[in-house]
């Protein structure tokens, strides 16, 4: 176990990545999600909008990414927040396909390599009318990011464990934040299993389209390496993909009991000693008015 400066545990080497499935044809893994990220949209590609053209395939003679998009079936566009209005389009966004089957037909036109997909958009003449200069056709590469469904659990049993390691037991579990797009369920399980001990299961979060969150939750095998994780508090993750800091959480449940009486817990003390949930009055009870600086409340993280 490394400890860098803060005494943050760190992780570092090449994310793990998922065994090779059998399930994977074409260097295509699947099940997709409906939802994925697009990088790198070039400018000269307005977002476009919903009209009748895009359902009749009309040529409407210059290009847009809604309308391109609808070549693979109908979808929505999330564009990102931006500060204001003036402001430059984002060239990223993420997409939502009615049905995952356009995901497929999406990728099926992508050029593969290095796990990355790339999709050839041609921009059409009138898009790039500059001046009077009207520009021939030409082609950019549009970064396509799927999500494979089955990334999103990752379940370990080691020899000799019976169901109830698998049961969900909120003494053993931890919720990890601001996790990145390329984090699977088994590479986070490597992971934490390599820092803090033996991993049960890693669910990352997700919306309704199956797609991540952004957060992840955590099963350990047993209460010592929950304790190692939860005492510490965070972990700095440092891979080919990224490297950053993720806050670790306990799993604080909605209506969770206060640990000396019976009114509803809103804080817990993440130091060794304590590793308690407590209601407002119990913490200043146990801790004090001014706690000490290890002894430092925090609040229950919602599962979303
Ligand atoms: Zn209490
Ligand atoms: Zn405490």
């Amino acid at each position: 176990l490394l400890l860098n400066a803060d005494q943050t545990p760190t992780w570092s080497g090449t994310l793990p990545q998922n065994p090779p499935s059998t399930s994977s044809a074409n260097g295509m893994q699947g099940p997709f999600s409906q939802k994925l990220f697009l990088g790198g949209i070039p400018y000269e590609l307005s977002e476009g909008r919903v009209t009748e053209q895009i359902f009749t395939r009309e040529n409407k003679g210059h290009s847009d990414l809604l309308y391109e998009l609808h070549n693979f079936g109908r979808c929505t566009v999330r564009w990102p927040k931006t500060e204001g209005a003036g402001s430059v389009r984002p060239g990223f966004c993420h997409v939502i396909y009615q049905d995952a089957r356009s995901t497929v037909e999406l990728l099926r036109r992508c050029t593969h390599q290095n796990q990355e997909y790339f999709w050839h958009v041609q921009i059409r003449r009138s898009s790039l009318v500059v001046g009077n200069k009207i520009k021939p056709n030409h082609v950019k590469m549009i970064q396509v990011v799927p999500w494979c469904i089955t990334d999103n659990l990752c379940v370990i049993r080691y020899p000799n464990d019976d169901d109830s390691v698998l049961t969900k037991d909120w003494s053993r579990t931890i919720f990890l934040s601001a996790l990145h797009g390329k984090m699977t369920a088994y590479s986070l399980a490597l992971i934490m299993t390599d820092v803090f001990g033996a991993v049960s299961f890693v669910q990352i979060n997700t919306d309704k389209f199956l797609y991540p969150t952004g957060t992840a939750t955590v099963l350990f095998r047993d209460s010592h390496s929950y304790i190692r994780a939860v005492s510490t508090g965070s972990i700095y993750i440092k891979c080919d993909y990224f490297q950053k800091i993720h806050e670790i959480y306990p799993y604080l449940r909605e209506n969770e009991e206060c640990f000396s009486c019976s009114n509803s817990a809103i804080y817990f003390c993440r130091n060794n000693h304590c590793l308690r949930s407590y209601c407002k009055q119990c913490w200043i009870k146990k801790h004090g008015l001014r706690p000490l600086v290890d002894h430092q409340p925090i609040t229950r993280k919602q599962k979303k």
